[in-house]
This record gives structure tokens, C-alpha cells and sequence, in this order.
């Protein structure tokens, strides 16, 4: 009996610590810059970037190279 009551509180904390997380969450976002022109492209995060991530070249003037320039979360609406 005494475990059970134990049990149910449990997994009760454990629902609460998951709804509030559900509240946080954030969608990550990448902004890359141009080191040519300074054009600013902001896209979805993707596993592996990282500040000063170079990702390939700027399809704007063609010559730069597309640097990450940060990272951000905007929360889900
Ligand atoms: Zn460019």
C-alpha cells in the first residue's frame, strides 16, 4: 500500500517536469553571414552547427563564404 502511494507520486512529479519542459521549448535558429557582402541568412538549426562554422559559399555574390554568426531559440508559438 505504502508503495503504491510512493508510485503514483512519482510518476505525478515526473508528468509535471514534462509539461513544463513542453512550455520551454525553443526552435533553434542559425544566422550565417556573408564574408563578402554581409548578407545575413537566418535558417533552421542543424545538428553540428557552431559559431564560426563555415558552411559553404554565399549564393548571393559568390565569392564570400557563408560563416555561422550565432545561434538562437525563438519559443514556439
Ligand atoms: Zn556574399
Amino acid at each position: 500500500m505504502r508503495a503504491d502511494n510512493w508510485s503514483w507520486k512519482h510518476v505525478g512529479g515526473i508528468t509535471m517536469r514534462l509539461f513544463k519542459k513542453k512550455n520551454e521549448i525553443l526552435d533553434p535558429y542559425t544566422v550565417e553571414k556573408c564574408s563578402s557582402c554581409n548578407k545575413v541568412v537566418k535558417r533552421k538549426f542543424v545538428e553540428g552547427d557552431y559559431v564560426f562554422k563555415t558552411s559553404g559559399k554565399c549564393t548571393v555574390c559568390g565569392t564570400g563564404s557563408l560563416m555561422v554568426d550565432k545561434i538562437f531559440g525563438e519559443p514556439i508559438k
